[in-house]
């Protein structure tokens, strides 16, 4: 009985087993399966969750009653699956593989397919050989979302990868001790290596072998510690062949979750290009792009830098301002390209004379300064300066010609005459002024009192504009003698400035400067209109008609208007064209010349006539005067200074004489001193003499008193 009660408990026992199995079974989310090692993988058992993972209902599978596994398997995997399971089976192991199989609807879905030889054969230990069919015994599950989410990933690290590989810029990561775990090939590109293998093996120590400075690496380090990134940290840095380029470095340091730093990881781009453009603008915004020279704006800087550099320490700064005192007369006469390759001739020239510390500047035109900074005695200041004077002046070759420029140059000192650049500069350029009208080619160093003068540059242009407008300017007027009949045949007028304690300012100390300024239009204009007036009164007061020489400066030669302008003078004044004559250098009219002809014509057209001054100062050339339409020749004063003693200045004088006779000019000699000068001109048949020797240029009422006496001639 008991063992009665005891069996049926067994069998409820094993009821209740098979009823937890079932339903185990039934929720487990694959499906559990029993099938036949035969061509079909014919199920015998197969659990519930067949029809979620494959779409077929258990009985459709059992048996291969609709379609058997063999053809759920995806065709591409039948074969992998098959050999996975029998090698599985013949070493006695369990079997793990992973495969696609085509559910009822058509859709393909990945399973993972566990197992092994069925229990039932293992327990019988019947061999496959007995006649019954193998079976194995598993579970299938679906992997589909693994599947998926694997090969996301897969695509997203084959996308990173790409960029990786394939981005312009440099990609690493580097340790703190100073070498890399990656690069890419671009940045092996960058450093100049073959590959990253190459750079990775060549490349062993960053800091040592890479920084140009290898300070850069450490702040790079410093960076990172303190702020954990860097963005555009630009360096130098040597490419493997030696050579040096930028680079501009974006990095972040990447921790562990104690904090402590583990690598590096960041870009790297070459902006080698950019920064030599960026250079290239630099150098563009502070020299001077003819001599290159530092320019005026690097110049204030220059000299403020200087003035700082001595504080405190006793020092002194020397503004040098230098001025070529007869570039104007080569860049108009012999062109614009020769007074180029003059200025960068001085450049060069001025260069050698100074200290790699001290500053060389184009302040602009003819004006070149210097800083010489940390000077403790005046004499080194004027040891450079007469090296300039003397370096600059040295005889230079351009075209076949010979030229000799001089400089005039004024010094200002720091502290001693100014404390910021801007006053230095015009102090320096007071000195030089003063310089030039103490007969150039010399040095001053400024004082105060060339300020109580108001003699600097800007005080005395507008004094003179002044003196202009308040017809506080007079003229001289200086005779011209016929040497054959020895009486006053003509007189060139003479402009002068007379100052309020009664000296008189040359003209050429203030000619150059209202040529400059554009004042000479209205001064020449002035110049005109009060010879014509002087004339008139003259003519009227029955003193006679002498024609007057007026000086016109290139700048109104190249005016539209200036043969307008005269014909309303004359016309204001009723005075015949005849009386006035107009005195042009060569090199004014060699300027434009296109436009001076034509003024030039339009002038005898009117019944002006025109002289050519200081003929011999500039190309000498007489072929070219056949062009131009003039009646006379002034020969300059310099040839006059030795003459006759000088044989070569006389046979210049005799044979211009003799070449303007051919072409038909009458000739004027400048400048003559003495009683043998004009005994030798004489002798020569010169038409004219002006000079002391005859007469100085006398204010109007002594040249009236001249003609008064007798001597006047009317042509
Ligand atoms: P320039 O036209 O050659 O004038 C002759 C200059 O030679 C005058 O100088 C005159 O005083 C000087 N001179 C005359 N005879 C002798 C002599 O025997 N020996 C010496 N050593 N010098 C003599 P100044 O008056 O100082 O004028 C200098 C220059 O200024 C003139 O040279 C002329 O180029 C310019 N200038 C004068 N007045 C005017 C003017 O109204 N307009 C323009 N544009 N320039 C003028
Ligand atoms: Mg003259
Ligand atoms: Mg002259």
């Amino acid at each position: 009985m008991h063992s009665v009660v005891s069996n049926s408990a067994v069998s409820l026992d094993v009821q209740a087993d098979v009823s937890t199995c079932v339903a185990l079974l039934s929720n487990f989310d694959g499906m559990v399966y029993r099938m036949r090692r035969d061509p079909c993988w014919t199920v015998e058992f197969v659990s519930a969750g067949c029809l979620s993972l494959t779409g077929y209902a258990p009985h459709e599978l059992v048996f291969n009653q609709v379609v058997s596994f063999e053809e759920i398997t995806h065709a591409e995997d039948r074969q992998r699956v098959r050999c996975a399971i029998d090698t599985a089976v013949a070493l006695g192991q369990r079997y793990n593989v992973e495969y696609r199989i085509v559910r009822k609807d058509g859709s393909v879905c990945w399973v993972v397919e566990r197992g092994s030889v069925s229990s039932q054969q293992r327990a019988t230990a019947l061999p496959a050989s007995s006649g019954r069919p193998s079976t194995i015994e598993g579970f299938i599950l679906d992997i589909s979302e693994r599947k998926q989410a694997e090969h996301a990933l897969r695509e997203a690290e084959r996308r990173y990868r790409s960029i990786f590989e394939n981005a312009i810029e440099g990609i690493f990561q580097s340790t703190p001790d100073n070498h890399y775990l990656t690069v890419n090939p671009s940045l092996a590109r960058i450093y100049g290596y073959a590959s990253p293998a190459d750079l990775m093996a060549n490349l062993r120590n960053i800091s040592g072998q890479l920084y140009v400075d290898p300070a850069r690496r450490c702040e790079f380090i410093r960076l990172m510690e303190t702020d954990g990134y860097v963005t555009d940290f630009q360096s130098e840095v040597y490419r493997r062949d030696r050579s040096v380029i930028w680079i501009s470095e974006n990095a972040r340091a990447v921790r562990d979750a104690a904090g402590k730093v583990l690598f590096f990881e960041g870009t790297v781009e070459d902006i080698t290009k950019r920064k030599r453009h960026e250079a290239e603008i630099q150098y563009q915004a502070s020299h001077d792009p003819l001599t290159g020279l530092y320019n005026r704006t690097a110049l204030y800087a220059g000299i403020a830098q200087a003035i700082q550099a001595v504080q405190g320490n006793g020092g002194q700064v020397a503004v040098v301002f230098l001025d070529l005192d007869q570039f104007k007369y080569i860049n108009d006469s012999l062109g614009h390209q020769v007074g180029d390759h003059y200025l960068r001739t001085v450049a060069n020239r001025l260069r050698s004379c100074v200290r790699d510390s001290d500053m060389l500047a184009r302040q602009g035109g003819d004006e070149f300064v210097l800083v010489l900074g940390n000077q403790h005695s005046p004499s080194d200041i004027t040891h450079t300066v007469d090296r300039i004077l003397g370096i600059v002046s040295r005889p230079w070759m351009i075209n076949g010609l010979e030229l000799q420029v001089t400089c005039s140059i004024g010094i200002s000192l720091y502290p001693t005459d100014a404390l910021d650049a801007d006053s230095m500069l015009r102090h320096a350029d007071t000195a030089m002024f003063k310089a030039k009208s103490l007969g150039r080619n010399t040095f001053q160093f400024y004082s105060d009192k060339m300020m109580d003068g108001g003699s600097d540059r800007l005080g005395l242009l507008s004094r003179l504009r002044q003196t202009l407008e308040t017809s506080g300017l007079v003229l001289h007027y200086q005779p011209r003698q016929c040497l054959k009949t020895g009486r006053i045949v003509a007189a060139e007028a003479l402009v002068r400035w007379p100052l309020p304690d009664g000296t008189l300012v040359s003209p050429a100390d203030f000619i150059p400067l209202a040529e400059e300024s554009g004042l000479i239009v209205q001064l020449g204009d002035w110049v005109l209109r009060e010879a014509c007036r002087q004339l008139r009164q003259w003519i009227d007061e029955g003193t006679g008609h002498v024609p007057i020489s007026v000086n016109v400066s290139r700048v109104q030669l190249e005016r539209e208007d200036l043969a307008g302008t005269i014909a309303d003078i004359l016309a204001t004044y009723a005075l015949p064209a005849a009386l006035i004559e107009l005195e042009v250098t060569e090199s004014a009219v060699m300027g434009d010349v296109e436009k001076s002809l034509n003024t030039l014509r339009q002038l005898k057209a009117l019944g002006v006539g025109v002289a050519i001054d200081d003929f011999g100062t500039g190309y000498s050339s007489l072929s070219y005067l056949r062009r131009f339409p003039v009646d006379t020749l002034k020969v300059d004063r310099s040839f006059m200074q030795d003459t006759p003693d000088d044989k070569e200045s006389a046979g210049i004088v005799a044979a211009v004489i003799a070449l303007a006779h051919t072409l038909g000019l009458s000739v004027v000699a400048e400048g003559v001193e003495t009683a043998e000068a004009a005994l030798f001109l004489q002798d020569l048949n010169c038409d004219q003499l002006q000079g002391y020797h005859f007469s100085r240029p006398v204010p109007a009422d002594a040249f009236h008193a001249l003609l008064l006496q007798g001597v006047t001639c009317v042509k």
